[in-house]
């Protein structure tokens, strides 16, 4: 082994510098700067080459971290480079945006030992970063045509991971996509103080120049149902993610100044992409000047927070039913939210919307504390009687979560089989669904998840086509 590892009882952990407060908030860049080179070096160099890496079997796919770890402590980037991307199609983004403290960080032997994680996940970034920067990230090479195509349905990271794999497999690919972007949530969810938005434009543009045809403005459902598509294509993959938002269910909910999350993160995004959005010049998705309340603990509400502290509101509070250790967003997320001034109101939900329908000057809170554990293992928020409070509010964000949408129904394909929460049905050794030739993948099929699950499961998917496709002569000859 080399001898530049296991120096984590001499080296701390670090991560790249994180930008003051008062300056990340008057803008939308990344908050971290990037490693410099030595740095990046030294932190990958405390990795303890576990022979059982347990970073590794908790990283959805399963990359080779202690081997590109070793590679970068030893200066040999190009090759930790492409190891890394050997098992991921967009290594730079998840080293960004993963949730690393609950996959292959949270999971690091030396963490477990007191020591401090290795910064997994940074290492990743720069080196992909990196690889863009020195040319090292090599144009799209289609495989020898197959003389079949599939369709792709959703420009997210699951599509575009699929759509990667099956034209490198020499698959005609076209990616058919609702928005005028490509990327899904990852170009308009996702805001950009977590991902800036050429990461995301160089990797769809790379898809383009190889040959991937991206058919953007373009709604299954409108523009053609899903058996139409089915009869253009060999295949259909299905990766169009999940999108209706979940509602506030309370007096004055559906008042103006509530408004949605995916709306306002949508906006800003298309605000900093340079584009016209009349909904925020009005002010209406603009938090500028105004006490913000955003309702929900996932990583969609500190999205919401801190884009709204970005926006400069006056005030901003995240209300949530239960406390901080049982929130679904990601810790790092919350600490970044309370450095950046976000108020949090733990055991709180909102019991009314105050003002009237026009205009809205508040919201009264119920207090609540944890009760026993109700079907699904959590503790269940319970009210405390006399425990209301108001706070001011000109703009409510709703954080609920999202489900899918009624996918039969939208695509026109009675036949295509959902579970009862609206997911898509797929056949898990096979990924396709109850329709012969048709494939699911990402949101839609897992429910509202991770970047790096959606780009696993696109990759798998991929793979599972081209199984599929290559049988298939075989499958008519026998029929
Ligand atoms: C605000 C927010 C923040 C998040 N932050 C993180 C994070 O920090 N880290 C992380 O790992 N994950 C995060 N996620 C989750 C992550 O973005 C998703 O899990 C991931 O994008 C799912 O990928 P996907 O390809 O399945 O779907 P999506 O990214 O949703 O892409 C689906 C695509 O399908 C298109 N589409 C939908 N319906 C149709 C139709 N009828 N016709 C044509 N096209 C259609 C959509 O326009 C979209 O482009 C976040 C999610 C949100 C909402
Ligand atoms: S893809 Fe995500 S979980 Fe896997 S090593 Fe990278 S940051 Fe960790």
């Amino acid at each position: 082994m080399s001898e530049r590892m296991l120096t984590f009882t001499t080296v701390p952990r670090t991560t790249p510098q994180k930008r003051d407060v008062a300056v990340r908030n008057a803008d939308f860049h990344e908050i971290y700067a990037e490693f410099i080179d030595e740095k990046a070096a030294q932190q990958a160099s405390r990795c303890s080459q576990c022979g059982v890496p347990f970073c590794q079997t908790h990283c959805p796919l399963h990359n080779n971290i202690p081997d590109w770890l070793r590679m970068t402590a030893e200066g040999r980037l190009e090759e930790a480079y492409e190891i890394s991307q050997a098992t991921n199609s967009m290594p730079e983004v998840c080293g960004r945006i993963c949730p690393q403290d609950r996959l292959c960080e949270g999971n690091c032997v030396i963490e477990q030992s007191g020591h401090g994680t290795v910064t997994i996940g940074a290492v990743e970034k720069y080196l992909t970063d990196k690889a863009w920067e020195l040319g090292w990230v090599k144009p799209l090479a289609p495989g020898p045509s197959r003389g079949k195509s599939v369709g792709v349905i959703g420009a997210g990271p699951a599509g575009l991971a699929a759509a990667e794999r099956l034209a490198e497999a020499g698959y005609t690919v076209t990616i058919y996509d609702r928005h005028d972007r490509p990327g899904g949530l990852m170009i308009y969810g996702i805001p950009s103080f977590k991902l800036e938005k050429p990461v995301v434009e160089r990797r769809t543009s790379r898809l383009a120049e190889g040959g991937i045809e991206f058919r953007q403005g373009f709604e299954v459902g409108r523009d053609a149902s899903l058996p139409q598509l089915r009869e253009r294509h060999d295949a259909i993959l299905i990766a169009s993610g999940v999108y209706k938002s979940r509602d506030l269910i309370c007096p004055g909910a559906g008042s103006a100044g509530v408004v949605a999350a995916l709306d306002s993160l949508t906006s800003s995004n298309r605000i900093g992409l340079g584009d016209s959005v009349p909904a925020f010049d009005s002010g209406a998705l603009n938090a500028s000047g105004k006490d913000v309340v955003v309702v929900g603990g996932g990583d969609t509400a500190m999205d919401c927070v801190r884009t709204a502290v970005r926006q400069g509101a006056a005030s901003v509070t995240c209300l949530y039913r239960r406390d901080r250790d049982n929130m679904p967003g990601s810790a790092r997320e919350v600490a970044h939210a309370e450095e950046e001034g976000v108020v949090f109101e733990w055991l709180a939900a909102p019991r009314s919307i105050l003002g009237d329908a026009a205009c809205i000057s508040g919201v009264r809170a119920a207090r609540m504390r944890l009760g026993p554990p109700d079907a699904s293992g959590r503790q269940a928020p319970v009210e405390v009687e006399g425990g209301d409070f108001d706070l001011p509010a000109q703009m409510v964000i709703k954080a609920l979560g999202f489900d899918p949408e009624d996918m039969p129904a939208l695509f026109d394909e009675s036949a295509l089989t959902v579970s009862r929460w609206g997911t898509v049905k797929t056949d898990f050794r096979t990924m396709m669904t109850s329709l012969p030739g048709v494939f699911a993948a990402g949101d839609i099929v897992r429910g509202a998840s991770l970047v790096v699950w959606a780009i696993r499961d696109g990759r798998d998917a991929a793979d599972a086509i081209d199984r599929y496709l290559a049988e298939a002569p075989a499958l008519m000859a026998a029929e």
